[in-house]
């Protein structure tokens, strides 16, 4: 089977949507790109995640034609594939209706640094104007709007996130989500204060050095 390894991580950070509340059933989808096969490997349509098995991941070309599985790729599809396109820097795409990131997505408005961990995606995390999912009217929006930054809110939908790997991708819908609830839970009592673009430029490049150093190889 081609692309074992990435088929096993989207069976576990499928699970993971489920187990940290940032999709219900089927919703949402998750794709991994190899750049050297030129393929990528993309959840099935339909499948709730607690069902699907590394077998049931759909492999696909950058044209969009399965070259290894029995299931229908995701409806996104289109989407996941305009996202690498665009960007051939990206290995991920994690697509979400986490409730506090969709909830503001219904409302069409933006995140702005109301938290500093809105750095995840970047000074703020913009809207995709609305259009009905699986279109290629969708995929258009989403590569226009998420341009620069690492998530988008598709309007009265969700959301998308980017990264260099799945777990990167994935950590960035987790926290956008975060920053989404905290957000609306500011609007609902008062005015967030939000963070100045200079304080921003410090937290993204802070975010550059952020966390262990890289793993050095034991002899
Ligand atoms: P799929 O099950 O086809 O991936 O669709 C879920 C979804 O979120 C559509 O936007
Ligand atoms: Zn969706």
């Amino acid at each position: 089977m081609r692309l074992q390894e990435e088929r096993e991580q989207i069976v576990d950070f499928g699970r993971r949507l489920i187990s940290s509340a940032l999709t219900t059933g089927s919703g949402g989808n998750l794709s991994i790109f190899d750049p050297a096969q030129k393929v990528i490997a993309i959840t099935p349509s339909g499948v709730r995640y607690q069902d699907v098995a590394a077998a049931d991941v759909v492999v696909v070309d950058l044209h969009g034609k399965v070259v290894e599985g029995k299931l229908s790729p995701s409806s996104e599809l289109v989407f996941h594939l305009a996202l690498y396109e665009r960007f051939p820097s990206i290995r991920a795409v994690v697509h979400t209706h986490s409730v506090y990131a969709t909830t503001l997505a219904c409302l069409g408005w933006e995140i702005p640094a109301a938290h500093y961990l809105v750095g995840f995606a970047g000074k703020k995390v913009p809207v995709a104007p609305y259009a009905t999912f699986g279109s290629r009217e969708l995929a258009e929006n989403l590569v226009e709007a998420i341009n620069g930054y690492q998530a988008v809110l598709l309007a009265n939908h969700g959301l998308v996130s980017i990264g260099a790997s799945l777990e990167k991708a994935f950590n960035v819908a987790e926290e956008i989500e975060f920053v989404g609830r905290v957000y609306l839970q500011t609007k609902m009592v008062g005015e967030p204060v939000i963070l100045s673009p200079e304080e921003m430029d410090r937290v993204l490049e802070k975010f550059k050095s952020y966390g262990q150093p890289r793993k050095i190889e034991k002899k």
